[in-house]
């Protein structure tokens, strides 16, 4: 299990480089929560776990079971965090001098997004470092590619697909950057829109093909379906939750 100087550094060098990135808007206040969310958060029921262990196993085993897992953690602790946490923000930017914009105060839902974003960057690091690679949603992410030798020969029509998102990707964002005079906040808006739709066929062509169709080895040896989930999810979705709990 990664320690807690690992969780709350990583989690602050995130945050410190959205505070970068958005000249200061994402505040002191906004990483402090984003760092006590991603070691203190999940890792709570391991805390837990240990306390019960000599005298409630059972109990002890459950509660971990619930709160080390993203969605038990998301539904069970993040409001509760979320409710204690823009309280004492609210308290603490009334004490502390009014003339410093880092500590400001957050609503509950903002709480609430930087809680749900730091259990994601928790478990960014835990899915991948933990338990000696036998981590369940791990083990589902190599379970979509195929490692076997000989590798079976490649589908015509993954080919087809690889090749036309790939190109998509790489001219579509050239394009939209080098050949047109939009202003850079419409650029972006392309640049979304990019992504969302070749992220979205390409998806949607993998989870036909390996979970309807029962193919395997779909895109070769390459387990493009559970890595890109676990991309979208663990690593984008954080950051764009970090962004939200910025507007008020
Ligand atoms: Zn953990």
């Amino acid at each position: 299990m990664p320690s807690p100087v690992v969780h709350v550094g990583y989690a602050l060098g995130f945050g410190t480089l959205i505070m970068t990135a958005t000249k200061g808007s994402f505040t002191a206040s906004h990483c402090l929560l984003l760092a006590v969310n991603s070691f203190f958060g999940p890792d709570i029921g391991s805390f837990i776990g240990w306390c019960l262990s000599l005298t409630f196993p059972a109990l002890a085993n459950t509660a971990m079971s619930y709160i080390h897992d993203s969605i038990g953690y998301i539904i069970l602790i993040a409001p509760l965090i979320a409710f204690l946490s823009s309280k004492l923000l609210k308290k603490c930017s009334r004490w502390y001098d009014e003339n410093n914009s880092s500590l400001i105060s957050l609503n509950l839902k903002n709480c609430y997004l930087l809680s749900i974003a730091g259990c994601l960057l928790h478990f960014q690091i835990d899915h991948i470092f933990e338990e000696n690679g036998q981590d369940k949603f791990y083990q589902w992410i190599l379970s979509t590619g195929y490692f076997q030798k000989p590798t079976p020969p490649f589908l015509p029509l993954s080919v087809i697909f690889v090749g036309a998102c790939t190109l998509s990707l790489f001219f579509g964002f050239a394009w939209i950057h080098l050949s047109t005079r939009e202003t850079l906040s419409v650029r972006l808006k392309y640049t979304l829109i990019l992504f969302v739709s070749v992220a979205t066929i390409y998806l949607t062509y993998l989870v036909v093909s390996q979970i309807i169709l029962k193919k395997i080895a779909v895109v070769g040896e390459e387990a493009d379906l559970g890595v890109l989930i676990f991309l979208i999810v663990f690593h984008i979705l954080p950051f764009i939750l970090c962004l939200l709990s910025m507007q008020y």
